[in-house]
């Protein structure tokens, strides 16, 4: 079994961005090097473990420092037991990096993820710091650092309903003359966001349709340009290297939390909030209990099934599945308290989206094929 180990250093982050769903940000608490060797040394305990990679994630986890880090991928080093190495990934609001981080990420073969949401104008009416200051002039100096130390990694960008004020010429070519791969999020009511500026306009919204539309032009026409969704979606779809649909990963379940307070759960990161909430069953803590013999108790089985279910529900249900293979358990939780549902507002405005206009462009280039050979 191979898992993702996400790290939320501390709940901590020095920005104040409006989409934000991660609770309790201006909590300083940070983890200590003893809750993470706890970490390591159950993780790697495991007799069914197979691989593990490592992500930090919120707060902004750059602000626990230099020295942390280190002394955590050696901790990793030293309590590793397999043969293969953890891939090191950090998702940061880039604000924070400076060539020393950057020497350190190219020294320990880190992948990077910058969010930014694309031009100053659109980034900086999102993502301010706490004091109302804008980031993009630190983001895209920080973007600079990590190219020109060849950095590996790529950009998560939020799509609002700012967003669509904006050109989406402008956005596909703020990350393709940088030559950055991107994903993006729709922005969605999750977690401590309860409200998405997307799903509070007319309904289904007429403008997200035209905004990706012409993203996937843009995408189609440079065909050097990665967009994951998008890339993703034809992969599952077309063949390639599609993968076999897995019903765990697609429920995120193979995805280990460990909070600054040594608490933990296996599931979407995204959850997090209803873990401190109503799913407070399905939070352990490293003091008193232990990382894989919780996933063989009554909570964790009957949350592993109502994923499942869901994901069959997809299956049974959607035209859509093929692209999509279940969506995300985050997005149906919050929408439906349920685990055990198909369709929800974030497939419905993305996935959905993506594979019909991918069809109706593949039959408009068809049907003009047809007109001018007949
Ligand atoms: S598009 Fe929605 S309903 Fe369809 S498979 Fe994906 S999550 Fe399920």
């Amino acid at each position: 079994m191979r898992i993702f180990t996400v790290i939320h250093p501390t709940p901590f982050c020095n920005l104040d961005c409006t989409y934000c769903w991660a609770p309790d940000r201006s909590n300083t608490s940070k983890i200590s090097l003893e809750t993470l060797d706890t970490t390591l040394s159950q993780v790697y305990g495991g007799s069914a473990l197979t691989g593990m990679d490592m992500l930090w994630l919120t707060g902004e986890p750059l602000v626990m420092g230099l020295q942390h880090f280190r002394d955590t991928v050696d901790l990793c080093r030293k309590r590793n037991r397999l043969d293969v190495q953890p891939q090191f990934v950090i998702q940061t609001n880039g604000t924070l990096i400076d060539e020393a981080w950057c020497e350190f990420f190219a020294e320990n073969d880190f992948k990077v993820g910058v969010s930014v949401d694309g031009p100053a104008q659109i980034h900086d009416h999102q993502r301010r710091t706490k004091a109302g200051r804008p980031t993009f002039e630190k983001v895209e100096r920080a973007i600079d650092l990590l190219t020109e130390y060849k950095i590996r990694g790529g950009a998560i960008c939020v799509i609002t309903s700012a967003t669509l004020d904006q050109s989406p010429d402008d956005l596909f070519h703020f990350f393709y003359d940088r030559r950055i791969t991107w994903t993006y999020l729709i922005e969605s009511a999750i977690g401590e966001h309860e409200h998405s500026t997307l799903s509070s306009q007319d309904h289904p919204p007429t403008r997200l349709p035209a905004f990706i539309s012409r993203l996937l032009d843009l995408w189609a026409e440079y065909p050097d340009s990665y967009i994951r969704d998008f890339d993703q979606a034809t992969r599952r779809v077309f063949g390639g290297s599609r993968p076999a649909v897995n019903d765990d990963n697609l429920g995120c379940l193979d995805i280990l939390n460990v909070s600054a307070d040594g608490s933990f759960y296996w599931g979407n990161p995204e959850l997090m909030s209803a873990i401190h909430g109503p799913l407070s069953h399905l939070k352990f803590n490293l003091s008193s209990d232990d990382v894989w013999k919780c996933r063989a108790t009554p909570a964790f089985r009957h949350y592993q099934d109502e994923v499942h279910r869901g994901v069959e529900r997809c299956r049974e249900e959607c035209q859509f599945f093929a692209g999509c293979q279940g969506g995300n358990p985050a997005h149906k939780y919050y929408e439906f308290e349920s685990f055990d549902v198909a369709q929800h507002t974030t497939c419905q405005l993305n996935d959905q989206t993506i594979q019909t206009l991918m069809a109706e462009k593949i039959l408009s280039t068809s049907e003009a094929q047809v007109t001018l050979s007949s």
